[in-house]
């Protein structure tokens, strides 16, 4: 695991945290840090332990819980809005 992606999960340890938050601590841009949570959450070590608080709509409050993908939709699936909440990420301790 590079020192990165051990830094983002040293911070997602029991904290919910968005990848734009996690962008702002580590100095990398949002785009990058969804492309080391995706490897991060198939990784062996936080197996079973990494939890994503779905996006969620602003506008109508749907949740997307059934995103196979960690980013967020453009818009919403219900009332295509594009006011949408992004993800929250966390990995449970043990
Ligand atoms: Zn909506």
């Amino acid at each position: 695991m590079s020192t990165l992606r051990q830094s983002i999960t040293t911070l997602l340890l029991d904290h919910d945290l968005s990848a734009r938050e996690i962008s702002q601590v580590i100095g990398i841009r949002e785009k990058e840090v969804y492309e080391h949570l995706a490897h991060i959450a198939r990784s062996a070590a936080v197996k079973g332990k990494f939890k994503v608080q779905p996006a969620v709509c602003r506008d109508c409050g749907f949740e997307f819980k059934k995103r196979d993908r960690l980013t967020p939709p453009g818009r919403c699936f219900q009332c295509r809005s594009e006011s949408i909440i992004p993800p929250r990420f966390r990995i449970k301790e043990v």
